[in-house]
């Protein structure tokens, strides 16, 4: 065997010093609640809020406690009640259904193309057979679909998007910024995501009535004209009354080591795209390995790579994961029976209807993905690619 990768996959960088700093200052305060503000002050929570809308540009943003939060309070704050069929793309994480769950949905799976976006003429399909009104759209692991096309089929058919941007915080489509498309969007910053928080998220929209109605929904009690980017207060007068109070605000402290993330975030898409482009090349021209599609229309933020094994057995993928494991390389596999960590396939989410998807369940078989953390450097991304093709080698010769 030729070398062996000894890093960390888990281990991310360190927050900035100015992060630190904020925090310490925050909990000398005392004041780690949102509303808990002295006189004049605005709060790092609403300070945050201005500065992720004009970075999205977007009309308005709310910070919550998590991105799974965020994509309930954004269901429930587009419309979505009880017994509602509400669309999502089958290949995605557990919250997304999750969340479609827990406001009382009814989730409605769509097929998933070979490049791993939603199939958009399953999608058209399903809006006619399913009679949804809401598109829960999970651009997952980072990958765009045609955004221009989903918005004809969803604008044609009256139905409300909502866009789940937990792996595209930073993406664009055509120049337009992931999040900017449906009505709503929700974003996280949990810590495997592209800003660190441990746990947090964010709702934007450029409907007013609707961040109103989130506003509620978070836990603002009567508090929200302290909010940092918020609707006038007009807005509020159904939802005042209307929404219940689900208390799932973002406090200080996380806000306070957002903000000087966020002041970085280009800079490490950049550096997560380098990263990106070595372990791609790395691996192109294998005959066993096929690389994701990237459209030259999307501009994405390379945290994680995909790749496929079609061909292979679900034996010789076990194989595969154990080969590289070897290698300290530490792939994840969407074929696997049982879930694994944070990866699952629909067929273990049984708290909804189970539905039929071959054409996913086709390509979940043979689906690898790898995290990319920032702690690697080029010479770690190269070695990776390298070893991820020994095993690969090894196992289907
Ligand atoms: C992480 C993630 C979420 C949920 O975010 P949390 O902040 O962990 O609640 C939602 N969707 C996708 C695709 C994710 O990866």
């Amino acid at each position: 065997m030729a070398g062996r990768f000894t890093g960390s996959f888990t281990q991310q960088e360190a927050l900035p010093a100015e992060a630190v700093e904020a925090a310490v200052a925050v909990l000398q305060s005392g004041r780690l609640h949102r509303y808990n503000l002295a006189p004049g002050e605005r709060g790092e929570v609403a300070l945050l809020e201005a500065e992720y809308r004009d970075w999205q540009g977007s009309d308005y943003c709310l910070a919550v406690t998590s991105g799974g939060q965020a994509i309930q309070i954004a269901l429930r704050a587009s419309g979505v009640a009880e017994g509602d069929a509400v669309l999502t793309n089958a290949f995605t994480l557990a919250p997304v259904p999750g969340a479609i769950a827990a406001v009382g949905g009814r989730p409605v799976l769509v097929e998933t193309d070979i490049t791993l976006r939603p199939d958009l003429n399953d999608l058209a399909d399903k809006i006619t057979g399913s009679g949804a009104q809401y598109l829960l759209l999970s651009h997952m692991r980072g990958h765009l679909c045609d955004m221009e096309r989903l918005m004809q089929i969803c604008d044609a058919a009256g139905v409300t998007v909502i866009e789940d941007c937990a792996h595209t915080m930073g993406a664009k489509w055509n120049g337009i910024r992931s999040g900017n498309f449906g009505r709503v969007a929700c974003f996280s910053t949990q810590t495997y995501k592209h800003i660190n928080s441990g746990e947090g998220g964010f709702v934007t929209t450029r409907d007013a009535e609707l961040a109103a109605r989130a506003t509620i929904l978070s836990g603002s009690y009567m508090l929200y004209a302290r909010h940092g980017a918020g609707p006038e207060q007009g807005a509020f007068a159904g939802a005042r009354y209307d929404m219940p109070n689900c208390s799932a605000r973002m406090d200080a402290l996380r806000a306070a080591i957002l903000r000087p993330q966020l002041a970085r975030l280009e800079g490490n898409i950049r550096r997560w795209n380098a990263l990106y482009r070595i372990v791609e090349s790395g691996l192109a021209g294998h005959a066993r390995i096929a690389l994701i599609d990237r459209p030259g229309a999307e501009s994405y933020v390379g945290s994680s790579i995909q790749f496929r094994l079609p061909g292979l057995a679900a034996g010789q993928c076990r194989a595969v994961l154990a080969a590289a494991g070897a290698r300290g390389v530490e792939l994840k596999w969407f074929g696997a029976g049982e879930p694994v960590g944070f990866t699952s396939s629909h067929e273990s989410w049984h708290f909804m209807a189970a539905q039929a998807l071959p054409g996913t369940d086709r390509i979940m078989a043979t689906l690898f993905d790898m995290r990319l953390p920032l702690t690697f450097s080029r010479a770690d991304c190269a070695l990776i690619a390298g070893l991820i093709r020994e095993a690969v080698s090894e196992v289907a010769p």
